[in-house]
């Protein structure tokens, strides 16, 4: 039997919302040459138009996008020196590099901190503020489906005072945004969670209905393992394993079964204490792909537990896992853009002119008017598709050099923050002392992707009864429906059967997971960035087809468009147990790498080695504080 279908088979050449075709987009044609004699602002590129540029309808290759990381690429991995900048007739008190959720609120905290009539200029490389924090929007028969590109809910019961504050002062109530979640994160409330094996990976297609890897709920076992397509053994041996209920540590301390856990892979403790066969071990391996970027053979057991995945049954507990089946664990906190309407809600703060009459409760559809950003009698400035290239510090204040449109520009500002990635750092300001740029370099953000892709309708997952699907042998390992979040002013119910956004979460696997975990990350950078659109595409028309076809999903026709949010720094680098020794107090990497300098400060989530939108908010609050006046 044929198992992979062809490309027109699976509707490759079909018409959908705009491919992306600008995939081998080189530094060279980005065209860096200084204009002869420009001066001024006025050859600053900026959005023309409200109508002409709105961002987060545009599909294709998003996240990492064509255009936004060559000039930071060709600085940090070729060294390439960007010249003779253009002075700019411009003066600020704090320029921001980045314009994610962190370099939004240091922006804000700025102002708090040093007056609202402080002039502040962020500068992102990307076409679209919010970094992570992205929005996707689908527009069809009239209809807007939202969905997000990176990060998605508020982790609120983490929230420190300062985030407790911001969210108050930016109307997000908590209460509200749990009271309309019902997205449960392929776990349903319509349809059940389900398991699908790939025929190109397991030799036929097959999807387990009902079935949640975790193994939690009240989703049985009864006849669903009998149907993966594994050798018999592997399959008794995961049957035993869901089915064991013990203590398998009983008279060790906590101390003794912690330093296990937190000394052994995941997939090896599956092996050794868990019965299973390494065919049905690996089957977890994707499960950690989302959280991690990368598999749960790289992880400690121990932080396999708070990603949910099988093990309390085995530590005396009744339950398979603690965090129940494939959602987030516990209430959940979101907008329908993720994360992205904190952006807006923040850059709202800073530039009110962008969105009259937005807050809170009618963020989500709030379109931004992206051409008021940029103007000079604002007393804050956001532009964007601009790459910051060199940061000076001296006792007068700083200088910021940066690219847009293929030209290198300078402006003077009191203080600077940089709210960028922090292995970018060292390129940026070559004068930081070595110990703190080493310590900068320690930060490998973790390479993730979050696919959406518009469906007709929802009729084949319906018919199916599922919500969404752990596929173990595919890029994403993670297949949901977005529907159910109805906060801020937007509603998409679960009875909507029309278009839907689908979301396919998940990284590259490394192509060698012996690696250490950073060199892992590295080269899946490396093969995140080599991908075309066309390979993501076929990808996910794969999986639809092999999914959803059987259920009368038509794969020629029923796709209506794809986004590809791409991450190749995705996620902060958090410490792990089996990578990563334990520092003194003070002596942590990202608290070295954070130190002030002169009039420049560092934010950013990397600046707490963790990756969170609140972690992303405490240490833009920290940063400013660290600020002089
Ligand atoms: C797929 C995905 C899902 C996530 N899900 C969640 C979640 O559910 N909950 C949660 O709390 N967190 C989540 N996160 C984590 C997310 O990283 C943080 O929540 C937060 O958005 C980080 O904000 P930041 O400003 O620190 O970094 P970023 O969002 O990375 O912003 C930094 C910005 O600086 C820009 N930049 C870098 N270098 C330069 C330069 N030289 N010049 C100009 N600009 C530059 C970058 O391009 C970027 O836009 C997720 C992340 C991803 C990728």
């Amino acid at each position: 039997m044929k198992m992979k279908k062809s490309d027109k088979q699976l509707g490759m050449g079909r018409a959908i919302t705009r491919r992306d075709f600008l995939h081998d987009l080189s530094l060279a044609s980005l065209g860096l040459t200084l204009p002869a004699g420009a001066m001024g602002e006025s050859i600053v590129s900026k959005p023309e138009s409200v109508s002409a540029y709105y961002p987060p309808t545009r599909t294709g290759i998003r996240g990492s996008h064509p255009g936004a990381f060559e000039a930071a690429h060709a600085l940090a991995r070729e060294g390439r020196v960007f010249s003779d900048p253009v002075d700019l007739d411009e003066t600020y008190d704090l320029v921001v590099v980045g314009g994610g959720i962190s370099g939004l609120a240091a922006a804000y905290y700025y102002r708090k901190q040093f007056g609202a009539d402080s002039r502040i200029l962020i500068l992102e490389n990307h076409d679209d503020f919010g970094g992570h924090a992205k929005r996707n929007e689908f527009h069809q028969g009239g209809q807007m489906r939202l969905s997000w590109g990176g990060t998605m809910n508020l982790e609120y019961p983490e929230f420190s005072d300062t985030v407790n504050a911001l969210l108050e002062e930016l109307g997000v109530e908590i209460d509200e945004l749990l009271e309309g979640y019902d997205f449960e994160y392929g776990n349903g409330p319509k349809g059940s969670p389900s398991i699908f094996f790939d025929a190109e990976t397991y030799g036929r297609n097959e999807l387990v209905h009902g079935f949640s890897i975790r193994g939690g709920g009240d989703h049985g076992l009864e006849g669903k393992i009998d149907r993966f397509p594994i050798s018999e053994e592997s399959r008794e041996s995961l049957s035993a394993f869901y089915a064991r209920r013990e203590n398998i540590f009983e008279g060790k301390s906590e101390a003794e079964v912690g330093e296990i856990l937190s000394g052994i892979s995941y997939t090896n403790f599956l092996v050794e204490y868990g019965g299973l066969t390494d065919e049905a071990a690996n089957l977890f391996v994707k499960t950690t792909h989302g959280y991690w970027g990368v598999g749960a053979d790289s992880l400690s057991a121990a932080e396999c537990i708070y990603a949910g995945l099988p093990m309390m049954h085995l530590l005396g507990y009744p339950e398979v896992s603690g965090s129940g089946d494939d959602n987030a664990g516990g209430d959940v906190a979101m907008f329908p853009d993720g994360n992205a309407s904190i952006a807006r809600l923040l850059v709202h703060s800073l530039i009110p002119a962008v969105a009259p009459g937005s807050d809170a409760t009618n963020i989500a559809m709030a379109r931004f008017d992206y051409s008021r950003l940029d103007e000079a009698t604002s007393p804050v400035r956001l532009r964007l598709e601009s790459t910051v290239v060199n940061v000076i510090n001296s006792d007068a204040g700083t200088s910021v050099s940066f690219i847009n449109d293929g030209q290198v520009l300078r402006v003077k500002s009191r203080h600077t923050m940089l709210a960028c990635y922090h292995a970018i750092i060292p390129h940026l300001c070559p004068e930081m002392p070595p110990e703190q740029k080493e310590a900068q370099k320690y930060q490998v953000k973790r390479p993730l992707i979050l696919t959406n892709v518009l469906l007709r309708d929802s009729k084949a997952f319906d018919k199916l009864d599922i919500s969404g699907a752990y596929c173990p042998g595919r890029l994403h390992g993670a297949v949901w429906q977005v529907k159910g979040v109805n906060t801020a002013g937007y509603q998409h119910d679960w009875d909507d059967a029309g278009p839907v956004p689908v979301m396919f979460w998940g990284s590259v696997a490394p192509p060698d997971s012996s690696l250490p975990v950073k060199d892992q990350h590295r080269a899946s950078q490396a093969m995140l960035l080599a991908m075309t659109f066309e390979d993501f595409e076929r990808e996910v028309r794969t999986v639809l087809d092999g999914m959803l076809g059987p259920a009368g999903f038509d794969v020629q026709k029923d796709i209506l468009a794809i986004t590809v949010n791409r991450w190749p720094h995705g996620y902060a680098y958090d410490y792990l147990d089996l990578w990563d020794p334990e520092w003194p107090e003070g002596q942590a990497p990202h608290e070295i790498a954070r130190r002030p300098f002169g009039n420049i400060a560092i934010a950013n989530a990397d600046a707490g080695a963790d990756a969170y939108t609140h972690v992303a908010i405490d240490e833009a609050y920290r940063a400013v504080k660290n600020l002089n006046a």
